[in-house]
């Protein structure tokens, strides 16, 4: 069984009207993005999505990062190398749990097409390609690994975008680049249920932050009974097992990209990963975990209203 959810959050409504935003749909960024905004915002926005893409797209032959990744491009532009420097601050703090170099892991394991796991040589293999502590930031190089912005091009793009909206006057819109949502204003936000992605499990107010949520059900494929999905373990090269109990993790900020960041790192190291979100300020998170039960940082439940459906 092969499914795609692209939408792990689903921005529900605004508090307040907002009588003259339009909703703007597109597909950029391998995923579907939904923008509700004025009409010039949503356009300027939709710009901004295609302008990244030829930046940090793994996929597309002309993008800067292939360029960057098949050798042919030796130094990076000033979003790359923004983000690579955010990249290095992510994996040190996780102890290697966030790891932009997975390229070559990524490749192996292709999530999207693939229906029967991969076997231990082949990622004994593929992981000898990966390691942030291969690469050098200046001058670049990549030792031998490729560059896979997956957990955080969108984030950084989604502050991108934010940034912009504000600076040209815009107070209340939504950006859900595939569920790396921002919220200007304020806005009711659901997370999806992981054991039923059609239906929410629990919803929170959201203003002027993000909130991006990383899970097993977004991107898998099932073989032999077992689930395999697309966040992996930097250190073993397999699907992470996230101690064996998280099926989704949802982290609120005001940085899009360090809470991209962060709730593939939480992913990969498990519930105890909840106190990675001190480093950062203003951010916190929730696990919806394999019992269905909810554990937070401190505070999350008053500070966003958190309403669980169940
Ligand atoms: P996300 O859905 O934001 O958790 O990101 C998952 C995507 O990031 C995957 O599809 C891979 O492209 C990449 N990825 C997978 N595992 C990791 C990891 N441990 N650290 C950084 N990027 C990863
Ligand atoms: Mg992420």
């Amino acid at each position: 069984m092969k499914r795609l959810f692209s939408f792990l959050l689903i921005p529900l409504i605004f508090c307040g009207c907002a009588k003259k935003n339009e909703t703007r749909r597109f597909f950029a960024l391998d995923t579907q993005i939904t923008v509700t905004a004025p009409k010039d915002a949503c356009e300027k926005t939709y710009e901004l999505c295609r302008k990244y893409e030829k930046i940090f797209s793994r996929t597309d032959p002309e993008s800067e990062l292939y360029l960057i990744n098949s050798g042919a491009k030796k130094t990076a532009g000033e979003d790359i190398r923004a983000l690579l420097s955010l990249c290095e601050k992510m994996y040190n703090i996780t102890g290697g749990a966030f790891d932009c170099t997975l390229g070559a892991l990524s490749d192996l394991w292709n999530i999207k097409e693939r229906t029967v796991p991969p076997t231990k040589e082949e990622i004994a293999s593929a992981l000898n390609k990966t390691g942030f502590d291969k690469i050098s930031l200046s001058p670049l190089s990549l030792g031998g690994t490729q560059l896979d912005f997956g957990a955080c091009a969108k984030g950084y793009i989604a502050d991108k975008a934010a940034d912009a909206l504000y600076k040209s006057g815009v107070k209340k819109a939504i950006l859900d680049l595939g569920g790396n949502v921002y919220v200007l204003g304020t806005a009711r936000v659901g997370v999806r249920d992981p054991q039923s992605p059609d239906k929410l499990f629990c919803r929170f107010t959201l203003k002027d932050k993000s909130a991006v949520t990383s899970g097993s059900y977004q991107r898998f494929f099932e073989y032999g009974g077992v689930r395999y999905h697309h966040i992996l373990d930097p250190k073993t090269g397999e699907c992470a097992q996230s101690g064996g109990s998280v099926s989704s993790v949802t982290v609120i900020s005001p940085s899009s990209a360090a809470a991209d960041c962060l709730s593939t790192a939480i992913f990969v190291t498990g519930e105890k990963g909840l106190e990675l979100c001190r480093a950062f300020p203003d951010t916190d998170a929730l696990i919806i975990t394999n019992k269905r039960t909810v554990l937070t940082t401190d505070g999350f439940k008053k500070k966003y209203s958190l309403e669980i459906l169940d």
